[in-house]
C-alpha cells in the first residue's frame, strides 16, 4: 500500500512526462485538487494511509480512461482495443471508448496516436470503521461466503416462501480445489409445485442474476436486497404480496463465487477480477474465462485470446458455471422459440430474466450478438423501456447502435435458445464517486431505489412478456 508520497509523486509524474504543455496546466489542476480532497479527509479524520492514495491514484494502481481516435468509430475502436489485450468498460457510448488500465498503459495508447483522458480513480476511499464488518469488504460488499450464509438464513426463517436449489459448481469445486456450488434460491408463497427444478410449474417465472463478472461489485449487492425486499414483505406492501402469490422469483445472487472469493481477498483494494477462477496460465486477473461470453448462443472463438478480459473459453459452455446456469434456466423455462434466430417467440411464452452488469446505466435488450433486430424486438424493447420509466436508464439493444458485439452473453443465449426475454443492466453512473466497478457502499442506496421498481416491472412482465408477438 503506498504512502501519501509516494502516491503524490507518482501522480505528478505521470502525467507530465509526455502531456503536451495545456495538459500540464490541468495536470497541476487535478493533482492539487486530488492533494485538497486528502488533505480534507485526513483533517476530517476519516482516512488512513490506504484512503489517502485512493485520492491520488498511484502509477500501479489502474484507473479509469477514455479512449478516442478521430478517424476511428467507437465500436471499431473498441474492438480493438479488446483484441490488443486492454480492458474494455461496458459502458460503450459514443463519446469514446471507456478502459480501466495503468498510467504506462495509457501513455502507450498515447505514443500509439489515440487521444486518453483520464475520468477517475478505481478506488474509492473506505470508512475504516465499517471495513470490519463479519462476512463484508470494501465498505460492506457481501463475500460469496456471506450470501451463502444469508441464502440459508433466509430459507430457515421463511420455509413457507423461499426454497434454496444448488444448481451447478464453480470450476474450483470441479477440480477438489475448494470452490463452490452455484445457489439458486426459488421466492414465492409456495404452494405445491412451486419451486421445482422442471417446467411443470404453474406459475410465470422472474430470475435474477448477479455477479457473473465477479468485480461488479454492487450486482450481488441489489440481489441480496432484492431477496430480503421481498421474504420481508410478503404480506405488508400488496404489490409485493401479489407478484409472490403468482410468480417463481428466482434469484442468482452470485454466479461466479471463485471469482468473487478473488476478488474480496482484499477488502480495502478489492481484486479486478472479472472472469471464473480457471487456471489458463494467465497471471493476475488474466486467469479464468468470460462467463458471459461462454454461451453456447452463438459462441465465438474470436472475442479473446487466454489471457484477454473477454476469452470466451475453448468452447462454447466449455465452463461448469455457464454449464450449470444454462441446465438450470432450459430446465424452469418452456422454449417457445424455434431455433432460427429471426423467428419469434410465441405470445404464449412465460417468463423474464435480468442479468445485473455494472456500469453504465444502460437497459439492454437482445439481441448482442449482431446489429440486427430480434424477431421479438417491438415486445422486448417495450418491457426495458418500461423499466426506464424508474431507473431512468438508457434503453439500448446489445450492441448499442455502436457495432461492438458481445456474443455467448447469457441475455442472447436465454432468448435465442428458449425465447424468454433476457434483459441486460448496467448499474451505476459512467462518472462521480458512485461509477465504476468499485463504488463506495454508500451509493447502493441509490442504485437501490432507481432499480427496484424496475426489478418489479420486469417480474410482472413476465405472465405474458410478448402481447404483440412481434
Ligand atoms: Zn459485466
Amino acid at each position: 500500500m503506498p504512502a501519501h508520497g509516494d502516491a503524490g509523486h507518482v501522480t505528478t509524474e505521470v502525467p507530465m512526462t509526455r502531456f503536451p504543455r495545456f495538459r500540464r496546466a490541468r495536470a497541476r489542476r487535478l493533482f492539487a485538487a486530488a492533494t485538497t480532497a486528502t488533505l480534507l479527509l485526513i483533517s476530517a479524520g476519516l482516512t488512513t494511509p490506504g484512503t489517502a492514495a485512493a485520492a491520488t491514484p498511484a502509477v500501479s494502481e489502474p484507473g479509469y480512461w477514455v479512449v478516442t481516435a478521430p478517424a476511428t468509430a467507437v465500436g471499431d475502436l473498441a474492438t480493438d482495443l479488446s483484441r490488443r489485450g486492454y480492458d474494455v468498460m461496458e459502458g460503450l457510448s459514443p463519446d469514446g471508448v471507456p478502459i480501466l488500465a495503468t498510467a504506462d498503459a495509457a501513455r502507450r495508447l498515447r505514443r500509439d496516436g489515440l487521444t486518453v483522458r483520464y475520468t477517475g480513480p478505481l478506488y474509492q476511499p473506505v470508512p475504516a470503521t465499517v471495513q470490519a464488518a463479519a462476512g463484508t469488504y470494501y465498505g460492506g460488499y457481501h463475500t460469496a461466503a456471506a450470501h451463502e450464509t444469508h441464502n440459508q438464513q433466509v430459507v430457515t426463517a421463511h420455509p413457507d416462501l423461499a426454497v434454496l436449489r444448488p444448481i451447478g459448481q464453480s470450476w474450483l469445486k470441479t477440480q477438489n480445489r475448494g470452490g463452490h456450488d452455484i445457489q439458486a434460491l426459488c421466492i414465492t408463497k409456495i404452494r405445491t409445485g412451486d419451486c421445482a427444478l422442471s417446467t411443470t410449474g404453474t406459475k410465470p417465472k422472474f430470475t435474477l442474476m448477479a455477479q457473473m463478472h465477479a468485480r461488479e461489485l454492487a450486482t450481488g449487492e441489489l440481489a441480496y436486497m432484492w431477496i430480503d425486499y421481498l421474504v420481508s414483505n410478503y404480506g405488508r406492501v400488496s404489490a409485493v404480496t401479489t407478484l409472490m402469490d403468482t410468480t417463481e422469483l428466482w434469484v442468482i445472487p452470485i454466479a461466479n463465487p471463485d471469482g468473487v472469493d478473488i476478488v474480496s481477498s482484499n477488502s480495502t483494494r478489492p481484486v479486478s477480477q472479472r472472469k471464473n477462477a480457471h487456471d489458463n496460465g494467465c497471471s493476475g486477473t488474466g486467469r479464468g474465462v468470460d462467463l458471459n461470453r461462454n454461451s453456447s448462443y452463438h459462441w465465438d472463438v474470436n472475442q479473446g485470446t487466454r489471457c484477454s478480459e473477454t476469452y470466451p473459453g475453448t468452447g462454447a459452455a466449455s465452463e461448469p458455471e455457464t454449464q450449470g446456469i444454462q441446465n438450470f434456466l432450459a430446465g424452469i423455462y418452456r422454449d417457445t422459440k424455434p431455433a432460427a434466430d429471426f423467428s419469434p417467440a410465441t405470445t404464449a411464452t412465460t417468463g423474464t430474466f435480468l442479468t445485473l452488469h455494472s456500469y453504465a446505466q444502460l437497459n439492454i435488450y437482445p439481441y448482442g450478438w449482431t446489429n440486427s433486430l430480434a424477431p421479438n424486438n417491438t415486445d422486448l424493447k417495450a418491457i426495458a423501456t418500461a423499466m426506464a420509466r424508474s431507473n431512468r436508464y438508457t434503453v439500448v439493444h446489445g450492441d448499442g447502435g455502436l457495432n461492438y458485439f458481445a456474443p455467448g452473453a447469457t441475455d442472447d443465449w436465454i432468448y435465442g435458445t428458449l425465447g424468454v426475454p433476457g434483459y441486460t443492466v448496467e448499474v451505476g453512473p459512467n462518472s462521480s464517486t458512485c461509477s465504476g466497478f468499485f463504488p463506495a457502499y454508500s451509493c447502493m442506496s441509490s442504485f437501490w431505489n432507481l432499480n427496484l421498481p424496475a426489478f418489479m416491472t420486469l417480474a410482472s412482465a413476465a405472465a405474458k412478456p410478448y402481447p404483440t408477438g412481434s
